[in-house]
């Protein structure tokens, strides 16, 4: 094999490694189980059923997901390193799509129950993570 392509699989399996080590690291304590419990008394009456929401690593350009069909909620590992209010916005954000999967107004109705979400929006934006990157996977 060449060496510049062993070298190359060598530097894949840092990044994997350090990526898996880093999302152990943010999830260890399971610190967004109890932002989002609180979030969902406060935003939505308690009603959402969330079965896991924890920080992840592969995703670069996206904020977060939301997989419907299970009630799991991913949010980017940047997020941890990001003021609590924005953070709090993207959680309040994917919550929102346990309800609405999609970006129309019932939707942008739910997530403006937070009083602070124009402003994060512009901030996400500005750091290159916006909606307009979300993949929102259980979409028909
Ligand atoms: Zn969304």
């Amino acid at each position: 094999m060449p060496r510049e392509r062993l070298e190359k699989i060598i530097d894949n399996f840092k990044v994997r490694f350090e990526r898996r080590k880093l999302k152990e690291e943010l999830n260890k304590m399971r610190p967004l189980a109890e932002i989002a419990a609180k979030l969902n008394e406060r935003y939505f009456s308690g009603k959402l059923k969330i079965n896991s929401i924890e920080y992840a690593t592969d995703q670069n350009s996206r904020f977060g997901c939301c997989n419907r069909r299970d009630a799991t909620i991913r949010v980017s590992h940047r997020l941890s390193r990001m003021p609590e209010w924005v953070r709090n916005y993207v959680i309040i954000h994917e919550m929102a799509h346990l309800v609405e999967p999609n970006h129309g107004p019932a939707f942008w109705n739910i997530v403006s129950r937070y009083e602070l979400a124009e402003r994060a929006k512009g901030y996400l934006i500005a750091v290159g993570l916006d909606s307009e990157n979300e993949q929102d996977l259980e979409n028909p």
